[in-house]
């Protein structure tokens, strides 16, 4: 028998959520700097009765409590607030009102999402066992915000023990709205950056035996580092090595004494991620120093991939089925190479995040972080509803359904 119709109370609440995000549309904020949003969010908890509300965790971040009627653990539920250095174009009424800031990627409808899930939640605390904590997050979009709020003690009185959270938009290609799309293992990537310095000895172009050619090197580098991916990482575990600048030399007829390279690295799994970034250094060390050069590379570490864990995955597919049904409830075909910092609290606590698919019609769609981007209002009370169910019901025990489709083959 259902226990109460989530799914009735969420779609009555679609009008407020639009309300919400629309605010939070016109006025965007950038990375930490999410005061107001983040006040904005907090007038409506307080509204709603949530318990220890605490503005600046993380700088610009938020966390408050719903707290149940039940005993039972803590989940954490997480929304990020920020927007993009944009320029908007989409031309609606509610465009944002802050020259060259905008909502490009839907974290305005993660928070009006967030809220009202908080408000159905605030409704239902005599049957939530244990409590929610909510987790409003700054600093996505830099990669920064996580860890700065984990780092002020957001996942910690109370003590989160799962965490979930979701991405609206369309980054999972042929997906309609209304749908939730979910993996069972990694659904993003991890994103850390190299810098590749190759020093060598500059000279004459006319005499290339009295100098040490920096450039050479680094051509010999730039291949040899394209075999990690081709060669060395297994098949199916999916790595990008990207060398996005090589930068060298002044003039026809200098050999340059130095030569720089940066690059991008994607991976799914941990293990992936520390291979190629070893097999970087000592195939840029080795073969600079075979040619007669040096090299030193630095890396700068990003989010981690965004791996769901099994247990807390198979109770989303039960809740967001209750919601959307359960044929709209599908796993996605692949994961995407983008990163995500919620990989940051997935790392330090068991949980999963989702797609919440929210294209707009035909035509109209366009990528994240486009100035045209926008999303589908009629959906919110999907992301809404599925948190909601989830947080009630993440502590009921799940039998997996043998799921017909893709991605679901073991042997
Ligand atoms: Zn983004
Ligand atoms: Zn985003």
């Amino acid at each position: 028998m259902e226990r109460t119709d989530i799914r009735d109370e969420a779609q009555a609440l679609n009008a407020r959520l639009v309300e919400w995000r629309r605010h939070l549309h016109k006025h965007p904020e950038l990375g930490f700097d999410t005061q107001n949003t983040a006040a904005f969010a907090a007038e409506q908890l307080e509204a709603m009765g949530a318990a220890d509300i605490k503005t600046g965790v993380g700088r610009g971040g938020l966390t408050a409590v719903i707290q149940g009627e039940k005993p039972g653990g803590v989940l954490g539920l997480r929304a990020d607030m920020d927007a993009l250095p944009i320029h908007e174009e989409t031309g609606l009424p509610f465009a944002s009102s802050e020259e060259g800031k905008m909502h490009a990627c839907g974290h305005d409808a993660h928070t009006a999402m967030l809220l009202g899930t908080a408000k159905l939640l605030s409704r239902h605390r005599a049957e939530l066992k244990g409590a929610v904590k909510l987790i409003f997050q700054p600093a996505e979009e830099i990669g920064a915000g996580a860890v700065a709020m984990i780092r002020d003690g957001a996942l910690e009185s109370p003590r989160v023990d799962a965490i979930a959270g979701l991405h609206t938009g369309n980054f999972w290609t042929g997906a309609s709205a209304g749908e939730i799309g979910y993996s069972r293992g990694a659904l993003m990537a991890s994103a850390d950056m190299f810098t590749l310095s190759i020093t060598g000895t500059g000279g004459h172009g006319a005499q290339p035996d009295r100098a040490v050619d920096p450039i050479a090197a680094a051509c010999q580098i730039y291949t040899a580092i394209q075999t990690i991916v081709s060669r060395e990482v297994p098949p199916a575990q999916a790595a990008v090595v990207t060398v996005g600048t090589i930068q060298a030399g002044s003039a026809a007829n200098i050999i340059p004494p130095s030569c720089t390279m940066q690059g991008t690295i994607r991976t799914l799994f941990p293990e992936t991620r520390t291979r190629i970034q070893e097999r970087i250094r000592e195939i840029a060390e080795g073969v600079a120093g075979a040619m007669r050069a040096s090299a030193s590379v630095k890396f700068t570490y990003g989010p981690p991939p965004v791996i769901c864990d099994s247990g807390m995955t198979e109770k989303l597919i039960r809740a967001a089925g209750r919601i959307v049904g359960p044929e709209h409830v599908r796993p996605v075909d692949a994961p995407t190479m983008v990163a995500e910092d919620m990989a940051f609290f997935l790392e330090k606590v068991p949980g999963v995040f989702f797609w919440h698919p929210s294209a707009v019609g035909e035509g109209e769609n366009y990528p994240h972080h486009h100035p045209k981007f926008t999303v589908n209002e009629e959906v919110l009370w999907t992301g809404t509803g599925t948190m909601t169910e989830l947080a009630l019901t993440w502590q009921e025990q799940v039998t997996p359904q043998p799921a017909a489709g893709r991605g679901q083959a073991l042997s």
